[in-house]
């Protein structure tokens, strides 16, 4: 079985995958099995090399991954580049680690108590569509780090990157079966991730939907799991913020990657104060977006992912919508979605509650702190989020309201390698990233060994 990929941008057809079977990934599995105990077994010191080699290729690589995913995934070239290096620095950073997975000694009576990070084994990564690169990296990179060996399935649309991922692997001499792309459907390929029982652990990014059927599947095993799910996030403007930079700032917080964010601030609170004010400026700014051709280095918005995502996303804007303003969009071959600026009239409006994931984004007037936190808070997810204010004890006592992973004070800070990123409530379970995110693909190991004579 097999399928073929289109370019968002131009919809021409493209390459030709192949969808695997529930044979091939077991058989896969066993492979990363036998590489992964001679891979655990190896000096830490050589596996530290072999990541920092694999960096170093994916280095090489960048230009060629950018490009990639402009054609499979629609990114304007400035963003792959971005991702095809945080790729690369991901790789670096977890390079430590083999190094650095330090257990504790523990004062106990009678003995010696040491812990130990022990790997789990092969473990099953899944990556939704719209960062195929940096997702799969937050999976594999740690993973492998810590003594793991990795199969990746990408989402069917948006492989290439991957694909190219574990080349550069093999090239910079990781050992065969170690890191695996398999390609093909979420319903049999992910799905085996979670009952095949060799694999340990599940690490899946993607809706809420299929992250809980994945939950429940993994329950039967006592699986580990870690979910990266859905947002909804809040960018909230205080009328003592400088309003017009938080206006002008905002279409990138929610129209980067066209809206296809999981942390995408789609909801934007503004103070009712300086509402007008902020809806002016903001206007100036998501009308000179540059939308187009994702090759030109002067784009900041492409298309949508797929014609399926399309039709998705303009559900959500009929007549009855209350279309505030939208920016331009080109005509003709691609899934073009101009972004689009809502001001629902009802906090429930669905606007206001559901994850569209393309470029709409709702605004709405709050009245004071109080009433901005607890509508920041009405909704199941709990991502990402920003706040403008000048006032810094505002800003602190805000950020520690918003039940939220990931906050930014008058700023909107992209994902960053070396800090912590997950969800709260249903946007996720567990954290990646950061200095612990290889802890989460280990087990604690106890171990007493007695220096006098036990009862
Ligand atoms: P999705 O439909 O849930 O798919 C994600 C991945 O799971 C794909 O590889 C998909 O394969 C696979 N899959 C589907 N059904 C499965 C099943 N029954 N068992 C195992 N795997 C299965 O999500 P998406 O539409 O690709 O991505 C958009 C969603 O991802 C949004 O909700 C977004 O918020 C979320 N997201 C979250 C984060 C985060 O870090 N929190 C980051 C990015 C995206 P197929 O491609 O074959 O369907
Ligand atoms: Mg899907």
């Amino acid at each position: 079985m097999s399928y073929t990929l289109i370019n968002p941008a131009t919809e021409e057809a493209m390459e030709t995958i192949e969808a695997l079977d529930v044979e091939a990934v077991d058989a896969a599995v066993e492979k990363a099995r036998g590489a992964q105990v001679a891979w655990a077994g190896l000096n830490p010191a050589d596996r530290a090399m072999l990541l920092r080699r694999f960096a170093d290729a994916v280095d090489g690589d960048r230009e060629h991954l950018a490009e990639l995913e402009v054609r499979n995934s629609g990114h304007p070239i400035g963003n792959a580049r971005w991702e095809a290096e945080h790729v690369r620095n991901v790789l670096e950073y977890y390079a430590a680690t083999p190094e650095r997975l330090f257990g504790k000694q523990i004062p106990v009576a009678g003995g010696l108590d040491v812990t130990f990070q022990e790997p789990l084994g092969v473990v099953g990564v899944i990556t939704p569509w719209n960062f195929p690169m940096t997702i799969a990296s937050w999976g594999f990179a740690p993973a492998l780090a810590a003594g793991n060996a990795v199969v990746l399935k990408p989402a069917e649309w948006t492989p290439l990157t991957s694909l190219r991922l574990a080349e550069l692997g093999l090239e910079a001499g990781l050992p065969e079966g170690l890191f695996q792309v398999l390609t093909g459907k979420g319903s049999v390929v992910g799905n085996r991730f979670v009952t095949n029982p060799t694999v340990r652990k599940v690490v899946f990014t993607g809706s809420t939907e299929v992250g809980k059927q994945i939950m429940a599947g993994c329950a039967d095993q006592v699986k580990r799991v870690t979910l990266e799910l859905g947002g909804k996030s809040a960018n909230i403007v205080f009328a003592d913020a400088d309003v017009a930079k938080a206006a002008t700032t905002a279409p990138s917080s929610v129209f980067d990657n066209s809206g296809q964010d999981c942390c995408a601030r789609s909801r934007i609170l503004v103070q009712r104060s300086v509402f007008d004010e902020f809806m002016q400026h903001f206007e100036t700014a998501v009308t000179s977006l540059n939308v187009g051709d994702p090759t030109q280095s002067t784009t900041d918005m492409g298309p949508l992912v797929s014609r399926a995502h399309h039709d998705a996303v303009s559900a959500y804007v009929d007549a009855d919508t209350p279309v505030a303003f939208r920016g331009t969009a080109p005509e003709g071959p691609g899934f073009w979605f101009a972004p689009t600026v809502v001001t629902p009239e009802s906090r429930t409006d669905r606007c206001m509650t559901e994850e569209i994931f393309g470029p709409v984004v709702a605004v709405v007037p709050f009245e004071d702190e109080a009433d901005a936190v607890s509508l920041a808070n009405a909704t199941e997810f709990g991502l990402s989020g920003s706040i403008w204010t000048r006032d810094v004890a505002r800003a602190i006592r805000v950020a520690r309201g918003v039940e939220s992973g990931n906050l930014s004070v008058n700023s909107h800070s992209s994902v960053r390698y070396n800090t912590p990123f997950g969800g709260f409530k249903q946007s996720g379970l567990g954290r990646e990233l950061g200095p612990d995110a290889h802890l989460a693909f280990t087990e604690t190991k106890n171990v007493f060994i007695p220096t006098t004579e036990q009862d």
